[in-house]
């Protein structure tokens, strides 16, 4: 029987060990962090948004020029497939608003610990904080890990150690330095599903919600890409889905110029209607309807409103100079 040394417990090595596990071999899954999946608790704000109904066919022009590499994939394990295997995990997928699936739970915490109960189940051998420093080659083939504490684990190996986003959860990039280090060839990573730095956004906003923005981008030689719907602002610029869905073909032309419509469609007399009308509020989430003034205010400055804290400053549309990539963040 054949040794399999899955390195990274996050949802591809679970899902790699399980795998290899039903294959018939003997596994050992291996993490740095003291527990599986701490990234996979963070996704989809918790609820883990596993795959949406998008044919296969529309997902390769979201991933740039290079985006055919998804095709394979995207053949190997078909929707339905997946489907089964949440099912067979106990947490079956829904898509409540019609496009997007999420377990039936809306638990990420509960699917870590369905795949984590699977691998245990079919007795795969789990390794918590235990970092890979290396792969063992032995002529010409990987033959095992070398850990830092100095053992080693031997088997046929799996590197699933994640990108490069949110560090913290243990994806370090040290898994790709291992891989370059035996030789392959690791295409630099790129953010992709990123909020974006930007030097002209007042950080006073940070936490307003704007319900239906519409934010563009020019790359030059390239059509006018644009994403609508939530605009965030951050601490260090803007996020929400309106700049996730732009924000990898942005980060590959950094300086990048944003044209942002704060809300498609309505311009300064409509926002004036909206705070200063009887549902003031009611058009934004309600994580900021109990910040109302804070979001007269914030509306008041962007739309070119007179406001009593300040001078009026912007008009409805502009443009971010100097944009910057979240680095921190990216997958
Ligand atoms: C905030 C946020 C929200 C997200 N929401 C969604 C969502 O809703 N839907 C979605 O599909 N995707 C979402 N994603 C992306 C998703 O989380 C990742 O695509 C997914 O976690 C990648 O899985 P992975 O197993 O490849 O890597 P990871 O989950 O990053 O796991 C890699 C594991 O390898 C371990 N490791 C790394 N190096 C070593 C080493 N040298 N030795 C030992 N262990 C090591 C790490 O500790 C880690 O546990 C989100 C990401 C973020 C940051």
């Amino acid at each position: 029987m054949r040794n399999v040394v899955v390195v990274g417990a996050g949802p591809a090595g679970l899902a790699a060990a399980i795998h290899a596990r039903r294959a018939g071999a003997e596994v050992v899954l291996v993490d740095q962090n003291p527990q599986c999946g701490a990234k996979l608790l963070a996704t989809g704000g918790g609820h883990c948004n596993v795959a949406n109904l998008r044919p296969p066919e529309e997902w390769p022009p979201l991933f740039g020029r290079r985006g055919r590499f998804i095709a394979p994939a995207l053949a190997f394990l078909p929707l339905e497939s997946l489907r089964r295997w949440f099912e067979n995990l106990g947490e079956p997928l829904v898509a409540q608003d019609g496009f997007h699936l999420f377990p039936e739970s809306r638990s990420a915490k509960r699917v870590r610990d369905a795949l984590r109960r699977e691998a245990e189940f079919l007795g795969v051998g789990i390794l918590l904080s235990s970092r890979c420093e290396r792969v063992l080659v032995e002529d010409g083939a990987a033959v095992g890990i070398g850990l830092a504490t100095g053992g080693a684990l031997r088997g046929r190996v799996i590197l699933a150690t994640g990108g490069k986003s949110y560090p913290a959860t243990g994806s370090d990039w040290s898994g790709c330095r291992i891989a370059e280090r035996l030789g392959h060839t690791v295409a630099p990573p790129t953010p992709g599903l990123v909020g974006l730095r930007t030097g002209s956004i007042d950080s006073g906003l940070a936490g307003v919600i704007l319900p239906n923005a519409r934010v563009s981008f020019k790359a030059k030689g390239r059509r006018e890409e644009s994403g609508e719907g939530e605009l965030l602002f951050t601490h260090t610029g803007v996020s929400g889905p309106a700049v996730l869905d732009l924000s990898a073909t942005v980060c590959q032309n950094i300086p990048a110029a944003l044209a942002i419509r704060w809300s498609a469609g309505m311009d300064a007399g409509v926002w004036r209607g909206v705070f200063d009308g009887a549902r003031a509020g009611s058009c934004f989430t309600k994580s900021v309807r109990n910040s109302r003034e804070r979001v007269r205010t914030a509306a008041a400055r962007i739309s070119g409103m007179p406001t009593a804290s300040g001078p009026a400053v912007r008009t409805a549309d502009v443009t971010l100079r100097d944009g910057n990539a979240d680095a921190a963040r990216y997958s």
